[in-house]
């Protein structure tokens, strides 16, 4: 078995092996006719942009080993800034190449340009639209779902293309390694894309879950009670979450990711709690028992399963965000957890707190400390108000600050504010454990 750090280093020297091969082959087997320094750097920057662009299916394909690895947070954000950075390279790729050999503008005339150029241009412009609907995907108002289809075909083209074009290009291609290299590495994304959209999908046909109840939870949520049909469900730890398609076979791609909020130890009958918000979310609510469910999952390191030596735990929970930890805490106490549990909860109202009164209770099973904090308190509440800030957190929080886990989930600005103030009051942050229920 090797530790966790170890595979975690070992996914990233694979990723910089695969990225950087085009250019060893390219070192090894220098192009046939030499262009210079400059246009052979040009070059190396497309190469490698390449099989940047193509490594993003795998960074999206949900591999589970790679995803337990470090978490969907981490890979998403790596996901983005990689694509920014190939981006870059894209874009330098042809200016040098205008630069040193200005002829080569005559290229982008898609009426007399060859196909290399042509498929140059039209992955370039894919890919300025891809990066574009992402980073501003909310200020131009589309919504997730044609976002992601878009996104997916976009992404296909820029690589299609790309190679394409390289493969057009020849004069570094043409060597049997390289052509190898590239056919390997377009194998490989063309699998992922196969494997995300018809055999995940295929398998989760196969295990099919029924809703067995839609609980009616405070602060507008619903509590969806899924029981496996004709299999046992899965295992998760605390805190983790999966992405669930409702009705529909999973080969649409209509899915959404909540967090489990039920027991780690019941794979048998699997909740999700969760807020009506948006075009989804909504119709929860109207969804009837017996309706078909399909799960891909679990996901996610957000979980006090990787922490069996911690002292304690403080879990800090803005409205919904509560989810995950009411699972930790459900476990906990199944499994007869002695250990310090201090949740931090801020809500709007009183009569906003989702599990309530389910944590009132489990205050009788666990070591169990609960600081509601209120946005807009009753009249008589004589416990804390406004938000989490540094100042509150010192008031509870122990002052062995190391000996305890720390798991934040809550609405982007509450984390951003609390994981400072937390690193403020000396918190290392190795201890600090954070999701984000919005992934783009
Ligand atoms: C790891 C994780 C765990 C989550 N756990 C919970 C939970 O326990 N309870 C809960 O109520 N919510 C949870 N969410 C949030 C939940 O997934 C979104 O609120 C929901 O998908 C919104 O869908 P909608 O169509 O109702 O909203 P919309 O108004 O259509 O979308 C609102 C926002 O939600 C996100 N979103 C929409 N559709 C998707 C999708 N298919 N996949 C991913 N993101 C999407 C987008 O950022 C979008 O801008 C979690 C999210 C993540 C990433």
């Amino acid at each position: 078995m090797h530790s966790p750090v170890v595979i975690a280093a070992g996914w990233i020297g694979a990723y910089l092996f695969i990225t950087l091969l085009p250019l060893l082959i390219l070192l090894i087997y220098p192009p046939l006719t030499g262009g210079g320094v400059w246009t052979d750097f040009s070059v190396a920057l497309g190469f490698i942009a390449l099989a940047m662009m193509a490594l993003q299916f795998a960074l999206t394909a949900r591999i589970n080993r790679v995803e337990a690895s470090y978490g969907i947070d981490i890979i998403l954000q790596f996901h983005r800034y990689i694509s920014l950075v190939a981006f870059a390279f894209i874009l330098i790729h042809p200016l040098i190449l205008f630069i040193v050999q200005p002829e080569t503008l005559q290229l982008l005339n898609v009426f007399t340009a060859p196909w290399r150029a042509r498929m140059a241009v039209t992955a370039t412009l894919a890919l300025i639209a891809l990066v574009v609907t992402t980073i501003w995907r909310q200020q131009l108002k589309i919504p997730y779902e044609p976002w992601r289809t878009s996104h997916g075909v976009l992404a296909v083209l820029t690589v299609g293309l790309g190679l394409g074009h390289a493969i057009g290009v020849g004069n570094y291609l043409g060597l049997f390694w390289k052509a190898v290299c590239w056919t390997a590495i377009a194998l490989v994304a063309l699998w992922l894309l196969v494997y995300v959209r018809l055999v995940k999908p295929w398998f989760m046909l196969k295990k099919p879950y029924l809703v067995e109840e839609v609980r009616p939870e405070r602060g507008n949520v619903w509590t969806l009670a899924l029981r496996p049909r004709g299999h046992e469900g899965f295992r998760f730890q605390p805190g983790q979450f999966a992405w669930i398609t409702l009705d529909i076979s999973p080969f649409r791609m209509r899915e959404h990711p909540f967090s489990m909020s039920s027991s780690g130890e019941h794979p048998e009958k699997i909740e999700f709690s969760i807020k009506a918000l948006g075009d989804f979310t909504n119709t929860i609510k109207d969804v009837k028992p017996g309706t078909k469910a399909f799960l891909d999952g679990p996901y996610g390191v957000f979980t006090t399963d990787r922490y069996e030596d911690s002292a304690g735990f403080v879990l800090i929970a803005g409205g919904i965000g509560i989810t995950p930890i009411i699972s930790m805490l459900v476990t906990a106490a199944e499994r007869k957890d002695d250990r310090p549990y201090l949740v931090i909860y801020a809500s709007k109202t009183w009569d906003d707190v989702t599990f309530r009164e389910e944590l009132e209770d489990l205050k009788k099973k666990l070591d169990l400390n609960i600081i509601h904090v209120l946005r807009e308190p009753p009249e008589d509440w004589s416990g804390e108000k406004g938000y989490v800030d540094k100042e509150l957190l010192e008031r509870y929080i122990p002052k062995r600050r190391a000996t305890r886990q720390y798991f934040i989930c809550a609405s982007p600005k509450m984390m951003d504010q609390v994981e400072l103030a937390l690193h403020d009051l000396g918190v290392p942050p190795t201890n600090i454990h954070m999701e984000h229920f919005n992934l783009v």
